[in-house]
């Protein structure tokens, strides 16, 4: 008779705990290997409380773009996509604004603008197509214990458990990560008392294909073309004030985008429903564990003041599939997706990304964070603007394709 921990063979080789927007990408990415794949997920997709794939959207880098292309799933958004030509940077107040344009920069597009629910929706449909790829939701993965050579996950299916043994566990179950947190992997918390207030807004001025980042002294506000003369903006408001402000009649809300960003893109004209989302950082302090991976928000949860936390998450999935699709066709050896020298090469490869993203995006948040340092910061957007180099960094950065580029995003298959 077995008992518990004998060597049962695995039921999945990989098991993605959370297919939000970086779990479902992942597991889309793996869908065309020869593993088998199991996606939990708490909230299915298309239902109302699924808040990866709710009505905001999401600025795509160039090197989003690509990895999605080379995964087949561009072309199901790429019509509803805009396109960011130019980046313009700037600070309410003062002088020195910084741009980084497309025809500087090789003339394809910096980026895209996509609505999540349309990404969401590509993603899952394309997950249906792959019979090595099996979904369970609504399930919740809550621990995992070591069995041999593989991990035993505890998952909550709708208050039946029942347990999944797989060779790899990946969290991919976003900022608030009770998994992690379960598998005795710390993260750093910092709450930046500060809440997103996004929506959609009409303007009368010419559509300009240009994403505007503008910091006032009560919070950066970014706002991103969304075509037939739409913006999408994300305010951002000290989050004791946060909810009064979203919840103002839309005329006064109206007049305080527009006192804040100006009149480059003309007068604003209608506003949409707001949304609110409290904004903190979340660093997990490990990516990897035994037999376990950590990607996207679960290990990195950014402000989105620079609009990079899907991008990077994306870039960790990429990276993370390449290896295992390395281990896979290795010959001679037995491919083992969570062996400690793969999950070590993955840590190698990500952490350097993802420690310049994050100490990027919350040294942004600093810097205009009322700290009094004012005149030097509009003097570093006119340097950014004038000396080449410095700009082509920020260009490079914010496109995804500094550093180690994936297969992925070089348009290349797994
Ligand atoms: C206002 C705002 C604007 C943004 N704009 C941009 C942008 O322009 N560009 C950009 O790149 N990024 C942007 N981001 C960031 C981006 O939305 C996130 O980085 C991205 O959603 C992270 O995806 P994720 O899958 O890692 O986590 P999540 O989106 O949090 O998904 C986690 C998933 O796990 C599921 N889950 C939770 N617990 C469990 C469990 N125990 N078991 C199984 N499933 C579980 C959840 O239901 C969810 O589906 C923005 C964020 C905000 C708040």
């Amino acid at each position: 008779m077995k008992g518990p921990g004998d060597a049962v063979p695995a039921s999945c080789d990989v098991l993605i705990a959370g297919g939000g927007m970086v779990g479902a990408s992942l597991a889309v990415a793996l869908a065309r290997l020869s593993l088998r794949v199991t996606l939990v997920e708490a909230i299915p997709a298309g239902s109302p409380g699924q808040q990866s794939f709710d009505s905001r959207t999401t600025a795509l880098s160039r090197s989003s773009r690509h990895i999605l292309g080379t995964l087949g799933i561009w072309p199901a958004v790429a019509e509803y996509a805009a396109p960011i030509r130019r980046i313009h940077v700037s600070e309410r107040g003062r002088l020195g604004t910084t741009v980084i344009d497309a025809d500087e920069e090789g003339g394809e597009a910096l980026g895209y603008v996509v609505e999540n629910r349309l990404l969401g929706a590509a993603l899952w449909r394309e997950l249906g197509a792959h019979s090595n790829v099996t979904v369970l939701t609504p399930a919740r993965a809550t621990s995992a214990v070591t069995a041999p050579d593989a991990l035993d996950v505890h998952i909550d299916e709708v208050g039946a458990a029942r347990t999944e043994r797989t060779r790899l566990l990946v969290v991919a179950d976003g900022a608030r990560s009770t998994l992690r947190e379960a598998l005795g992997i710390a993260a750093r918390t910092r709450p930046y008392e500060q809440t997103a207030i996004v929506g959609n807004v009409a303007v009368d001025g010419p559509q300009t294909a240009t994403a505007y980042e503008r910091f006032t002294p009560d919070g950066p506000l970014a706002l991103l073309p969304a075509g037939e003369g739409r913006y999408v903006f994300v305010l951002t408001r000290r989050a004791a004030l946060a909810e009064a402000v979203s919840a103002l009649p839309d005329p006064a809300f109206l007049e305080l985008l527009q006192r804040e960003f100006g009149f480059r893109l003309g007068r604003f004209r209608r506003v949409g429903a707001r949304s609110c989302y409290p904004l903190e950082l979340v660093e997990a302090e490990a990516v990897t564990g035994h037999r376990v991976a950590v990607v996207g928000n679960a290990a990195h949860g950014l402000h989105p003041v620079a609009g990079q936390g899907y991008n990077l998450g994306l870039r960790d999935a990429a990276a993370l599939a390449e290896l295992l699709a390395e281990d896979s066709r290795q010959a001679g050896a037995q491919p083992d997706p969570g062996a400690a020298a793969l999950l070590e090469r993955y840590a190698t490869w990500r952490r350097p990304d993802q420690r310049k993203v994050v100490a990027f995006t919350d040294g942004l948040v600093r810097l205009f964070d009322r700290t009094g340092l004012g005149p030097l910061r509009g003097l570093g957007l006119l340097l950014f603007d004038t000396v080449p180099g410095a700009k082509r960094l920020l260009a490079r950065e914010t496109m995804g394709l500094a550093g180690r580029r994936t297969r992925l995003a070089r348009g290349l298959p797994l």
